[in-house]
């Protein structure tokens, strides 16, 4: 994440992200390895729908991000969410 670009009050709610106490290595694996184990994560955070439009809103291209992964994202923006 480039979040030194980001102005702080925009990422307030993350102080609440589940995957800050896991690691990030679940979220941005290498490519073809599973993202099995941060969709289940990003399941039980209390701000995955938060997460999920910041994603979806600054363009995010890698990573899993409110359960959902680069290529799922992208298909929800090509469907116009
Ligand atoms: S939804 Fe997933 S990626 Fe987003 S903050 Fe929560 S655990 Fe992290």
């Amino acid at each position: 994440m480039h979040i030194e670009t980001i102005p702080a009050p925009a990422l307030d709610w993350q102080e609440e992200a589940l995957c800050a106490q896991t690691g990030g290595d679940f979220f941005f694996p290498e490519p073809g390895s599973s993202v099995r184990e941060a969709k289940r994560i990003c399941s039980l955070c209390p701000i995955r729908s938060l997460c999920l439009d910041f994603a979806l809103e600054h363009d995010e291209r890698f990573g899993v991000w409110g359960g959902l992964s680069e290529k799922e994202r992208l298909e929800l923006r090509r469907a116009g969410r």
